[in-house]
């Protein structure tokens, strides 16, 4: 009983973290200095790359006087992280680390993530912070579905979720149909894995006969990868739940970084303890609010490994505006993609998630696809292989031909690309029990 009534009066609450999450403007940028100052500090003083590329770009960190200075700071790429590895960057000694986590290693070799105690706590409630704008709350039951170990996705939910303190069963991903018992016999309400891995839970629930929707089943968390609105509208649908939102990445501690809210609209950031700028994948230069270009984000209180401007690859756009949720916290668009996997077809570039939300809308396939590229004489050539929902393929050849005729038609109306469909065969696309692999490249190596 007890419990009960402190989770009912918790309930009450609108935020987990009042007073960050609706400061106001121009406070939360002067706290945001003052950060920036004793990180850049930290770093210098701490981390003998930071040492040398800072005096290298003739910058001291008392030359930090305002948030505008940070563009006088050196950017930090994966690779640095790589050259550096496994603990280069790593700015206290390694007795005050007390987690070390590592890449999932999506894109090369993996890189690692260590953590202090006090940068495990504050993880954690950025996590919760997450966890309570999506609507989980303490008396939910809570299904954690991403991998457990290195990656971070396991670990920061499970420590988000312990200190709303849900009932959290540590599935990890994998075995697919134990998820689907567990989550009938539990009764779990709240499930967190990637959105592909979702969709997987949902194929095969429904291959088992049991209805998602029927179950006390109601939100879920979902990240740790590219999805498209669509994706997400599927997801809910398939499950009859509210599917929300985490961003993050282990460069900058995992999960936490960004979160979606009650509308569902953009991604808010954790702006007090990360400082994020767009830029010109290009040029490098900081574009005007507003304008779309690649992610770069400095931490402003982590103390294990505090990465000063690094990039992220991630190509998105941030909004500052007033939001129906109250909060102040600048927002990003969805995640496009990553620069990784950006595509060039025909001089347009082109994202997975674009072509996912394409295929979302014809009825005759499934949200199951991949995107292969091959060289056709000295043109790039997109193949994309989408699975036919069942009663299309056994319609014979004919109707698949008809439907991949239709799937080509809409990409080239709506993004006035040239592509190549492959209606495939129920299970021809693997299923993905973490980050789904959506772009194969057969392009010979030196011609990408
Ligand atoms: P890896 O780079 O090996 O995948 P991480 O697990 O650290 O390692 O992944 C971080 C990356 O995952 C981010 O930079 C971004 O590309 C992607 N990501 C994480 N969350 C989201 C999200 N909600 N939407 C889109 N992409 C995401
Ligand atoms: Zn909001």
């Amino acid at each position: 009983m007890a419990t009960q009534s402190r989770a009912a009066k918790e309930d009450s609450r609108k935020y987990w973290d009042e007073k960050f999450e609706t400061m106001p403007t121009a406070e939360l940028q002067k706290f945001q200095l003052r950060k920036l100052k004793e990180t850049v500090a930290w770093a210098y003083e701490r981390i003998p790359f930071y040492h040398r590329k800072l005096d290298e770009a003739g910058i001291k960190p008392s030359g930090i006087k305002s948030l505008d200075d940070l563009a006088k700071l050196p950017f930090t790429v994966k690779n640095d992280l790589r050259d550096n590895y496994p603990f280069g960057l790593c700015a206290v000694p390694l007795e005050e680390v007390v987690r070390v986590h590592a890449s999932s290693g999506t894109t090369g070799k993996p890189i690692t993530g260590p953590y202090t105690a006090e940068d495990l706590e504050q993880w954690t409630e950025c996590m919760a912070r997450n966890l309570w704008a999506a609507g989980v709350r303490p008396d939910d039951i809570a299904q954690n579905a991403y991998g457990h170990g290195l990656f971070t996705g396991g670990l920061g939910f499970h420590q988000g979720l312990t200190r709303l303190g849900c009932a959290v069963v540590p599935t990890s991903s994998g075995l697919t149909e134990r998820q689907i018992t567990l989550m009938k016999d539990f009764g779990a309400t709240a499930l967190f894995s990637t959105p592909s891995y979702a969709l997987t839970i949902a194929e095969r629930a429904a291959e088992m006969k049991v209805d998602i929707r029927e179950l006390p089943l109601r939100v879920g968390v979902f990240g740790a990868e590219p999805w498209s609105t669509a994706m997400r509208q599927e997801i809910e649908e398939r499950m009859g739940i509210k599917a929300h939102e985490a961003y993050g990445l282990t460069e900058q501690g995992g999960p936490g970084v960004g979160f979606d809210c009650v509308a569902q609209d953009g991604i808010h950031l954790n702006e007090d303890h990360f400082l994020a700028e767009i830029v010109d994948p290009v040029t490098l230069e900081p574009v005007p609010l507003g304008e779309k270009g690649e992610l770069v984000f400095t931490a402003l209180q982590r103390r294990a490994m505090p990465l000063l401007r690094y990039r992220t690859k991630d190509i998105t756009r941030l909004r500052r505006e007033k939001c129906p949720c109250g909060r102040t916290f600048i927002k990003m668009d969805k995640i496009f993609g990553r620069s990784d996997d950006m595509l060039i077809i025909s001089g347009v570039n082109v994202f997975p998630s674009q072509i996912e939300s394409l295929l979302l809308e014809i009825a005759e396939v499934e949200p199951q696809y991949r995107l292969v590229v091959r060289k056709k004489g000295y043109l790039d050539q997109l193949i994309v292989q989408v699975e036919a929902k069942k009663e299309v393929y056994d319609a014979g050849p004919a109707r698949r031909l008809e439907v991949a005729a239709k799937v080509m038609a809409h990409i080239k109306g709506m993004m006035g690309i040239g592509v190549d469909v492959e209606l495939v065969e129920a299970k021809f696309i693997n299923r993905s029990e973490g980050k789904a692999l959506r772009v194969v490249d057969e392009r010979p190596k030196q011609l990408r």
